[in-house]
């Protein structure tokens, strides 16, 4: 470790690797510092990757330049594409992990970046000159220069745990919590908030009886996060599903009076969407079950996270509930449910490239910002990871539109509305989600990290190659037919009308039970031609033949927003002047410093007719 960096990145979370890696892979030196470096990358909660719209976010990652995907699938023990059956906007990627091999392959990743060094030890300070941010210093008293700092410090800062009555500080159990550097942020003038989440309890896997329980197996044909060709592990691992019930839910409430949920111990907001089983059970009374997953930490280890069991009741409640669950009458706890209380930074305090507004040089990224999940935090990281080598070097920032990726979508809400409970993703936040899929990350993203540098020409040829790939497709579709003779059976056996007379492929596709493969099935020359292409190929011609006509009026769409989206606003425009802006206007316009109309557009409290005041004065 030397005494003066490019970039210290504070906290080696999902957001701090990310951050970490793509400030030295652009060329920045960068120091990686955190509490314990035996837990870089720690997967706090379940261990698994991706889902619904967070499975989309980490291709984009990937595309970018990151290493989130990556990793994710050198670790995978089970992948499966969710929402098949659906439109492909919604096919959204999901594996479950190897804990410690996650873990491990991040630490190896960041160990062969040159230009990276790391140091343990916790950070208390951040040096702050003439408002800008000028390196750290740490709880061993050093003091480490820099030309930007990142902090990703996660659920760390005054992070307080709770199991029943029990309270104690920590950032993570058996971790030490962060304090400190809240308060010195609030003294700089930062507003701080404070959020929960929580965590099932851990089981010992040896202990349960699995022939009570439903298998669940993972996709036979195995895919990827990664557009690069990661050698992923080739055996996968069996997940279970049983439920609770009434005997379960009864004892769970006898220990409702010590829930620091209930009695009022926790203040902070928890995650929506990630409800403990005692909020379950008391929001909804009505129902008989829940739905438990039984998910191996990993290949080798016996370890068994119980997806669906989230709590912080009193120990002896959790283990007393638990064993009145089929399969786990024998149940073993390894380690309690908990919850965790801890500082964020309301998110309207930063720019679009996450730099904060009050210090320059100075970035927040991840579970700082109030966000939720690895994948949030992750995405965060890599732009704050961009944006800070950027900056120093004065070379152009990077922002993210909302009708370009979910990054965008999630950097644009947390920056233009803020956020009062933790902020996860979904498909639902983004309205131009069908433009922004799974199977079309590298094609939207790379060249933008192949501009900056992280992805390399090789890897942006294999882009065009597929785009170019699945235009001939679509265009052999286009001239070449098939006959009733041919394909009336294939018809009849999915369930389609048969034809009468020769049909083109491409109308033929637009069909929803038929796919690119009955094509081939009818045709043994198209089937030729299919054999030529690689999968990736193939199944984005099919997605555009079935889905051309809706991504277009999504493209006009997203084209008659661009005016207002690419109208920039001076950042020192004065807004207090205006006075035909309503007074709440004013006050949200000057607190976020918006970009662009569109931006200021979606801040809450701004109203179309201050836009058009806007408009009218900008003009
Ligand atoms: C109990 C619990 C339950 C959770 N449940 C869910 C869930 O159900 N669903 C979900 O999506 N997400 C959940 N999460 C959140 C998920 O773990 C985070 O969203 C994700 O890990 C955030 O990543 P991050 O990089 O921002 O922070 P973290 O992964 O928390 O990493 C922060 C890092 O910073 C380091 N650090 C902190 N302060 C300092 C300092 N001052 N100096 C040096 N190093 C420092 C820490 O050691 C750590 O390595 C849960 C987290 C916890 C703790």
């Amino acid at each position: 470790m030397f005494n003066k960096y490019n970039v210290i990145v504070v906290g080696a979370g999902h957001a701090g690797c990310e951050a970490a890696a793509a400030a030295a892979n652009l060329g920045s030196s960068t120091l990686l510092i955190t509490m314990n470096m035996g837990v870089i990358a720690q997967m706090s909660c379940n261990p698994a990757i991706g889902g619904v719209a967070k499975g989309q976010i980490v291709r984009e990652i990937d595309a970018i330049g990151g290493y989130t995907g990556i990793i994710a699938d050198k670790s995978t023990i089970q992948f499966r594409m969710l929402n098949k059956s659906k439109g492909p906007a919604m096919w959204s990627p999901r594996t479950q992990n190897d804990r410690m091999r996650f873990a491990e392959e991040w630490r190896l990743q960041l160990e062969a970046i040159p230009n990276l060094d790391m140091w343990q030890d916790t950070v208390k300070e951040v040096i702050v000159e003439n408002g800008r941010a000028k390196g750290v210093i740490t709880s061993l008293g050093i003091r480490i220069e820099s030309d930007a700092v990142i902090l990703t410090n996660g659920t760390f800062l005054n992070g307080i745990i709770h199991i029943g009555e029990k309270k104690f500080g920590g950032g993570r159990t058996g971790e030490k919590s962060a304090t400190g550097l809240t308060e010195q942020l609030v003294s700089l003038g930062f507003e701080s908030g404070r959020m929960k989440t929580g965590t099932p309890p851990r089981i010992d896997g040896r202990s349960l009886n699995y022939t009570l329980m439903e298998e669940q197996w993972g996709d036979e044909e195995k895919s990827r996060f990664s557009y690069t060709d990661v050698a992923m592990p080739t055996e996968q691992r069996c997940c279970w599903i049983t439920y609770t019930n009434d005997k379960v839910h009864e004892v769970l409430k006898t220990g409702f009076e010590k829930s620091p949920m209930f009695t009022g111990r926790i203040k902070g907001l928890g995650p929506r969407y990630c409800p403990s089983i005692e909020d379950k059970i008391n929001r909804f009374a009505e129902r008989e079950r829940h739905q438990i997953f039984v998910e191996p930490e990993g290949f080798q280890t016996v370890e068994i996270y119980v997806n669906g069991f989230s709590t912080s009741l009193p120990e002896d409640v959790q283990q007393k509930a638990l064993r009145l669950i089929p399969g786990f009458e024998n149940a073993k706890m390894y380690r309690p449910g908990y919850a965790i209380e801890y500082d964020y930074f309301p998110p309207m305090q930063l720019d679009l490239t996450l730099e904060t507004l009050k210090v320059k040089n100075l970035f927040f990224a991840g579970q700082i910002n109030g966000t939720t999940g690895y994948e949030e935090a992750a995405a965060q990281g890599l732009i704050a990871g961009i944006n800070a080598h950027q900056k120093i070097n004065d070379l152009h920032e990077l922002i993210m539109k909302r009708s370009e990726s979910y990054i965008g979508v999630l950097i644009d809400d947390l920056v233009t509305k803020g956020t009062e409970e933790p902020y996860r993703m979904f498909t639902s936040r983004a309205e131009h989600r069908l433009l922004l899929r799974q199977d079309n990350a590298d094609i939207r993203l790379s060249p933008i990290g192949h501009k900056l540098g992280l992805i390399s020409d090789e890897r942006l040829r294999k882009v065009e190659e597929k785009i170019s790939n699945s235009d001939k497709l679509v265009e052999h579709m286009k001239q070449l037919s098939v006959s009733p003779e041919s394909i009336n059976d294939i018809l009849t056996r999915e369930n389609s009308s048969p034809i009468t007379q020769k049909a083109r492929m491409f109308n033929m596709l637009t069909r929803p039970q038929i796919n690119i493969y009955h094509l081939a099935e009818a045709d043994t020359d198209f089937k030729q031609i299919l054999d030529q292409y690689d999968k990736e190929s193939v199944e984005q011609a099919e997605i555009k033949v079935k889905y051309d006509s809706y991504f277009e009026k999504e493209i006009e769409i997203v084209n008659k927003m661009k005016k207002m989206e690419d109208k920039e606003i001076n950042p020192n425009f004065d807004y207090s002047s205006l006075t035909s802006l309503s007074i709440e206007a004013r006050e949200k316009l000057l607190k976020v410093k918006p970009r662009t109309l569109g931006q200021a557009s979606r801040i809450s409290g701004v109203s179309p007719s201050d836009i058009s005041v806007l408009m009218v004065h900008m003009s």
